[in-house]
């Protein structure tokens, strides 16, 4: 199917793999500069390395890396083994050298299965070249609005990127307006995941993302909301509404700090299922993941069994022992994230110590207004959160934000040093809950790491 020049092939697989293991050797695991002179070398490379492989996508706003994981997981406890691009290089580039990697010299794939986190607007760049089985939509919340110019553009980029693979599956959040309405007008097979009304979430309502109907522009109507924007919705005006979900949870039977037990229905068959990752948006992530599962012939059951024993990725609820305390880390860069998050905090039954880290460079978008559309309030309002320590660049400008929200000075206190912070924490000597954004968890986790023993993360 590609008309690529083997030798052109064949010399840029070979500098790419060899620049990465210098990069690596050197400690610069994670740049896209194997990829970017790979595909100047041969622009189609990434189909050939990729050809006859059965590859999943996955974008969207929020839960990627973590949706990404456990259909890895999935695919691999039924037997396969399975490729993942965990160094969070989610655009083309890093893409293209994470698959010619995964190739032997020749370019052949030395793994059938590939599951490949995406940028929203990098997506239409990406799917043409490797020609997915089927790309799964987590969400779409405002996010980095500096640099998608809001939700209503990532969504037509995700889209543009759609009807260039019209044979791929598409799994779609049924939840949620704005991703469910890509099934609208395109030929591809859609396989809907989503939360019924019986799990009895309530959780925030911010509709502010939502959108009207994409039929006839009409507001929508909520039978019932999960959160933000996510639920029942339908539109009076013309009848479109919330598709019925393939893979649907029927109830949640439990969540605590190690995870939840829920009921799933897969087709007409419902069972009980344990998630070994905690909070509600997890509950999210693994109905997509078995949806995904799904498209690629993997067995539901394998995917439903492998959900107990799936463990965090990189800064996502990933748990560190800190002397004997927990400290649990979560990943948050827009509001909706970050509620999601103060409300799997606040839905514990326990005392805590919360860090919050704040940078502004460009990895996590320089426009951090996003902390006054964020309810600290609800955060600074748990009995159980007895103590606040604030960090980062940005430090300044979220505690007076947090102080607007309740948090007195008895309360909070700034440090300005990682190394200081460990210290300060363990006389505390409560669990710990670390909610840092890109670049400050980077940091963070950098002195974690070291002083835990766990691994740089391309390693
Ligand atoms: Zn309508």
């Amino acid at each position: 199917m590609s008309k690529s020049n083997p030798l052109l092939s064949a010399v840029s697989i070979a500098s790419c793999k060899m620049i990465r293991t210098v990069l690596r050797k050197t400690g610069r695991g994670g740049t896209a500069i194997p990829g970017e002179i790979a595909m100047k070398i041969s622009p189609e490379i990434p189909e050939v390395v990729s050809s006859g492989m059965e590859i999943i996508v996955v974008t969207g706003t929020n839960g990627k890396t973590t949706t990404c994981n456990m259909i890895q997981h999935a695919i691999e406890s039924a037997g396969r083994e399975c490729l993942l691009n965990k160094s969070g290089a989610n655009l083309l580039k890093g893409i293209a050298a994470d698959l010619i990697c995964n190739s032997t010299w020749t370019g052949k794939p030395k793994t059938h299965y590939a599951v490949l986190e995406c940028d929203e607007a990098a997506l239409k760049q990406v799917v043409p070249l490797i020609h997915p089985k089927a790309v799964v939509v987590t969400n779409l919340f405002s996010d980095q609005v500096d640099r998608y110019g809001g939700v209503q553009n990532t969504l037509k980029e995700i889209r543009t990127g759609i009807e260039k693979v019209p044979d791929t599956t598409l799994v779609l959040n049924a939840d949620e307006p704005l991703s469910a309405s890509l099934a609208l007008n395109v030929p591809n097979k859609i396989i809907w995941y989503g939360l019924d009304e019986g799990v009895g979430v309530r959780g925030d309502i911010d509709l502010s993302d939502a959108g009207t109907c994409p039929k006839c522009g009409g507001a929508y109507e909520y039978d019932y909301h999960i959160y933000a924007h996510l639920g029942g919705y339908r539109c009076p005006s013309c009848g479109y509404a919330r598709p019925v979900p393939d893979v649907c949870v029927t109830s949640i039977n439990r969540v605590d700090a190690s995870g939840s037990t829920v009921n799933i229905r897969v087709g007409k068959k419902e069972q009980e299922v344990s998630i070994a990752l905690p909070a509600v948006y997890n509950v999210y992530n693994a109905a997509a993941a078995v949806a995904a599962a799904c498209a690629v012939k993997i067995s539901p059951q394998k995917a439903l069994d492998s959900l107990s024993t799936v463990r965090s990725s990189f800064g996502r609820l990933e748990t560190f022992d800190l002397d004997g305390l927990r400290l649990q880390m979560i990943l948050v860069k827009n509001p909706a994230g970050c509620n999601q998050a103060f409300s799997y905090l606040t839905s514990l039954d326990e005392d805590y110590t919360a860090v919050l880290c704040l940078n502004n460079q460009t990895g996590d978008g320089h426009d951090i207004s996003w902390i006054n559309d964020t309810d600290y309030e609800k955060l600074c309002a748990d009995p159980h959160m007895k103590k606040l320590f604030v960090c980062g660049e940005c430090a300044d400008e979220l505690s007076e934000r947090l102080t607007r929200a309740g948090a007195d000075s008895s309360m909070q206190q700034i440090v300005r040093d990682y190394n200081e912070l460990l210290p300060l924490l363990k006389e505390e000597g409560r669990s710990v809950f670390a909610l840092p954004n890109y670049t400050s968890m980077m940091e963070f986790r950098k002195v974690l790491s070291q002083a835990t023993g766990k691994k740089e993360f391309w390693e």
